[in-house]
């Protein structure tokens, strides 16, 4: 018999139970039948942030059973190389807030690159947070910083210790479902717990953090906080692989690659050896910042491989 539905939100996930917000509660919650099973392989059927339609359990008012997911507006995935998957981080959020450190761990270009093109390919609206800058800030940091700024992506310098820029932080944060990426280390749970006290994430290296098992599997959750934010943070991502998008449209997510690119002498230019490429021209010369035309090379390539190893070799 098909029951009656109700609606929740997914605040995280774990060997496929998921706990769902729903009806001001939350509930222990599988999926039911073959519906959503279907992408399972690829895909996580079901993501932190999903709006879900459930079943209640007819006995236990703990749990439901999922029974259809709405569309997602906006999602952060990754390409999980060693499953051969595509993992969905998060759904339904406004923005990402990519998390970064001046120092301990070295301020990481490559990281960021990755986070910012998937928040585009994703439809969220990405910023940049650079955390520690109590530690000090290296001339080559603030001058990569410059250049993400004058590419149109707004910075918060700022410090989980010292609380230095923390109010801009919180109202960017403010009424929005914000993701929190970054490399493990840089300081996004102590962010969150300086914003949040009482939140009580715990803090320190990883392999502090995390059993040490060979499976470690790192999971996302969705926090609501005060203020009327909420926040997913994603802990233990240690790697980050750009999924989902084709190698010939990535340039079209560096903004400061696209003026240029209306002047490539060939219309299809990809931006790499073609003679008379713009693009490859301001980054010789220093207007585009070496760093971004490098992790432009390299995410390229990632993203043959991806295209090679998901749809088969016809698509690389
Ligand atoms: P996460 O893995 O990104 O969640 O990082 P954590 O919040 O666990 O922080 C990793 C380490 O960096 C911990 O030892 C923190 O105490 C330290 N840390 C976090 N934020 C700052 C900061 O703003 N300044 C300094 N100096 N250390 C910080
Ligand atoms: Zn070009």
């Amino acid at each position: 018999m098909a029951g009656f539905t109700i609606s929740g939100q997914v605040l995280f996930g774990i060997n496929n139970i998921y706990s769902v917000a729903a009806d001001g509660g939350e509930r222990q919650c599988r999926i039911k039948g073959k519906v959503l099973r279907g992408e399972q392989e690829r895909y996580n059927p079901i993501a932190v942030g999903d709006f879900v339609e459930l079943e209640p359990d007819p006995i236990d008012p703990g749990v439901g059973w999922i029974v259809g997911r709405r569309p997602r507006s906006s999602s952060l995935s990754r390409w999980n190389k060693k499953r051969r998957a595509v993992q969905i981080l998060s759904a339904n959020a406004d923005q990402l807030a990519c998390v970064t450190s001046s120092l301990a761990p070295p301020f990481r270009p490559r990281f960021l690159d990755r986070l910012l093109v998937s928040a585009g390919a994703g439809s969220l609206e990405p910023f940049i947070v650079l955390n520690k800058c109590d530690l000090g800030l290296e001339e080559s940091t603030r001058i990569r910083i410059e250049a993400y700024r004058s590419a149109g992506y707004q910075v918060v310098e700022c410090s989980a210790v010292s609380g230095q820029g923390l109010e801009r932080l919180e109202s960017l944060l403010a009424g929005k479902l914000s993701v929190f990426a970054g490399q493990s280390g840089v300081g996004k749970s102590s962010l969150l717990n300086r914003l949040n006290p009482g939140l009580k994430l715990p803090v320190g290296e990883l392999s502090s953090k995390f059993d040490r098992g060979v499976h470690t599997t790192s999971f996302a959750r969705l926090l609501r906080l005060r203020g009327g934010c909420a926040v997913v943070d994603t802990p233990g991502v240690r790697e980050f692989e750009v999924a989902g998008i084709r190698p010939e449209e990535l340039w079209g997510y560096f903004p400061e690659f696209v003026e240029p690119a209306a002047r490539c002498a060939y219309p299809a230019c990809r931006h790499r050896e073609e003679p008379g490429c713009a693009v490859r021209q301001e980054a010789e010369s220093g207007r585009i910042h070496a760093d971004r035309y490098e992790s432009y090379l390299r995410i390229y390539e990632g993203l043959q491989e991806f295209y090679r190893d998901f749809y088969g070799p016809a698509h690389s």
